[in-house]
């Protein structure tokens, strides 16, 4: 598995070789069937966000930061498909499975159909995966940066650290136009207590009117120490991965996750 480097004679492990290892271990720990996802309920937890909570048909493995592939069962839909990527904003610590999905004006068909579900009604999901996921050392500063809807990973994130009774040091960047557009609001509450602070930025709510290097630099004592996690739409998340990085954050340092297909 590992090799002797020709200079150093250090042992390291081919990349090629991590990639395989980590991609069995995704392999392992996905659910390679489709879950059935029975509708519990439906509840409106923001101006435009709604939270479907699912009673899966088997137990499964995952990890908070995760999202599924949603597929509807029926068929007649818009050219853009009846699938859609959502972030697991439940942790694994909860019975049932939630998404907190946003909705437009027009919305597409999939989502016309999403708000048209009963309890009872069903939804299939599969294709777990995704990398944003907590760092195995617990002791590193974490920096959550959510551009509205960007919020879901982090609930689940959250949710599972306040029921392991896990406290970090940990800061949340909520960019949101509005303070009607806050989500999830009772898990933000509890994680406060094990160690999450908030900044509203945006939102008329705090003084930070945009998420800059001052912002940043007022807030957090070491900017290279921490690992930043940043989720929302695309252009959101790439121009905040930009800023870190001309603030000489290590790229290691840095994981995203993009909301496409807004
Ligand atoms: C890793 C990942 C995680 C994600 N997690 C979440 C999550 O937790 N919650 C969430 O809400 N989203 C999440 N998304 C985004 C999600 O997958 C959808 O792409 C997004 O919600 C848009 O949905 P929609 O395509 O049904 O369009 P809508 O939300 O209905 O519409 C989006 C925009 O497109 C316009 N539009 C609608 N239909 C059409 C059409 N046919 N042609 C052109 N424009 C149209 C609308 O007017 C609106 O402006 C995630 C995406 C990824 C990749």
């Amino acid at each position: 598995l590992f090799a002797a480097h020709p200079s150093t004679g250090d042992l390291f492990i081919y990349p090629e070789l991590a990639l395989i290892i980590g991609n069995i271990y995704v392999y392992i720990i996905s659910p390679k069937y489709r879950l059935n996802m029975q509708l519990i309920s439906v509840n409106k937890i923001s101006e435009r966000v709604f939270d479907y909570a699912f009673k899966p048909n088997r137990t499964f493995n995952f990890e908070p930061g995760q999202y599924l592939e949603w597929t509807l069962p029926r068929s007649k839909t818009d050219s853009r498909g009846n699938r859609r990527t959502f972030s697991i904003a439940s942790s694994p610590t909860e019975n049932l499975v939630h998404m907190g999905v946003k909705f437009y004006d027009p919305s597409s068909s999939y989502k016309k159909a999403l708000k048209a579900m009963k309890p009872g009604d069903k939804l299939y999901a599969g294709q777990l995966a995704g990398d944003f996921i907590l760092p195995y050392d617990k002791s590193k500063p974490l920096i959550f940066v959510a551009g509205g809807i960007g919020i879901t990973p982090f609930r689940s994130m959250l949710k599972y650290l306040i029921d392991n009774h896990q406290n970090r040091k940990m800061t949340l960047f909520y960019l949101v136009s509005d303070p009607s557009e806050i989500a999830y609001k009772d898990v933000l509450g509890q994680a406060q207590k094990i160690g999450l602070k908030i900044i509203f930025v945006g939102s008329k709510l705090d003084s930070a009117d945009k998420f800059n290097e001052e912002l940043l630099k007022n807030n957090i004592k070491n900017i290279s120490e921490a690992r930043y996690y940043v989720s929302g739409p695309s252009t959101m998340v790439d121009d905040t991965k930009r800023l870190l990085k001309n603030m000489k954050i290590s790229r290691n340092n840095i994981v995203t996750d993009h909301f496409s297909g807004y």
